[in-house]
């Protein structure tokens, strides 16, 4: 049977993650669901952020939903005991290298960007950043003796930017195969005009592309596609780059959307396992009040389905429910206008539930 690890983590999250789950339920699949705290609830049960039996059970389940981490009452703790070391150990541990970001503006919702309604409305676009390579990895770094140049003997910080062939191959499999379930583009993002890294990067994506003739491929300079991306960003289907390009674009593009409690995300290894959450964090302000906004994390489940379960059926039929819940005109507070139905993180829940039935 299927197993899912669930993960509710701190704040907001336990109350996001039993609206997913009761979506889940829903189905009418047999799921195995198990829950282990982590992050503040981690250490509180067990003393740790990512308890050994937390680690086993994600480690042998299929996929992991997980709501978020972060409590402040931890932020005292020596820094391998804080709650945010959680989602850093799970990455590692579980070999999560692909980080599946969507930016996606339904219609309804399209008031809340910044950028104007005809530019973002209908916005559909997959960020997928390499996760655990790059400069934010490479060997050597540190502070040393300035070698050489006008600055020579003085202090200088540097870091490594390095990419394998493997690493990008693997990654830009991700790409093309999650392209073939969408609209079959690839926008690869580099700087192969200035860095050597990246123009490797350029020629490995360019060879692996022609295992994949249904996709179109782009390649397109990370300072262009900042721009692109708020001058025209519905023009992109998938984004790849490496981990420091996407984080950087990932957080532009979550943020063309304007609305952070509607994002889900996914990583994952090179099996298709992965580990699936919202991409906002615990938001302790508003945590235990019963107002949260559960659709990034119902929209994770989703994504879990596809990706890492192959019921793309079943996927789409939570999404086509979150749509109908929002052309309902139903809204969390943070989501909210004038003219729509404020309810909150139980009764978004029931709606989405109905929805499905
Ligand atoms: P946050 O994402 O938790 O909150 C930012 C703002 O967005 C807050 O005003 C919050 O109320 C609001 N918000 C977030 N999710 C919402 C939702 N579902 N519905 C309605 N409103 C929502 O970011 P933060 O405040 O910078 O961080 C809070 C804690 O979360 C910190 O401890 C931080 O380290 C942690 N964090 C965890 C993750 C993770 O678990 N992956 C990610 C980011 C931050």
């Amino acid at each position: 049977m299927t197993k899912i690890a669930i993960l509710p983590g701190d704040g907001i999250g336990p109350e996001i993650i039993d609206q997913a789950v009761r979506v889940l339920d829903a189905l009418g699949e047999s799921f195995e669901m198990e829950r282990a705290p982590v992050g503040g609830a981690g250490y509180a049960a067990h003393g740790h952020p990512l308890p050994e039996a937390t680690l086993k059970l994600a480690k042998e389940a299929d996929a992991v939903l997980f709501g978020a981490v972060g409590d402040y009452r931890y932020d005292t703790l020596e820094r391998a005991l804080r709650p945010e070391q959680a989602i850093l150990g799970l990455r590692k541990e579980l070999g999560l290298f692909a980080n599946l970001r969507p930016a996606i503006l339904y219609p309804e919702l399209a008031g809340a960007s910044t950028l104007k309604p005809e530019v973002v409305s209908g916005l559909d676009i997959l960020i997928i950043r390499e996760l655990t390579g790059d400069i934010y990895f490479g060997k050597p770094r540190g502070v040393r003796e300035c070698p050489d140049g006008p600055f020579k003997g003085q202090r200088e910080g540097f870091d490594t930017m390095r990419y394998a062939e493997g690493e990008i191959r693997r990654i830009a499999h991700v790409a093309f195969q999650a392209a073939q379930k969408r609209d079959k583009r690839v926008t690869s993002v580099d700087k192969a005009n200035v860095l050597e890294t990246f123009q490797f990067w350029r020629d490995i994506v360019t060879d692996v592309h022609k295992e994949y003739p249904d996709v179109a491929l782009e390649h397109m300079y990370v300072d262009n596609a900042a721009m692109q991306l708020v001058r025209a960003p519905k023009k992109f289907d998938v984004i790849v780059t490496g981990n420091m390009f996407g984080d950087i674009l990932s957080d532009a593009a979550a943020m063309l959307t304007g609305s952070i409690g509607m994002l889900p995300s996914a990583s994952l290894d090179a099996n298709n396992k992965g580990l699936y959450e919202p991409s906002h964090g615990s938001a302790p302000d508003i945590a235990g009040k019963g107002v949260a906004n559960p659709l990034a994390t119902i929209l994770s489940a989703a994504m879990m389905l596809r990706y890492s379960l192959n019921k793309a059926e079943q996927a789409d039929r939570i999404e086509s429910a979150v749509k109908s819940v929002l052309q309902q005109g139903l809204r969390t507070p943070d989501i909210f206008e004038d003219g729509t139905q404020r309810v909150g993180t139980q009764e978004m829940g029931d709606a989405v539930v109905r929805a499905l039935r």
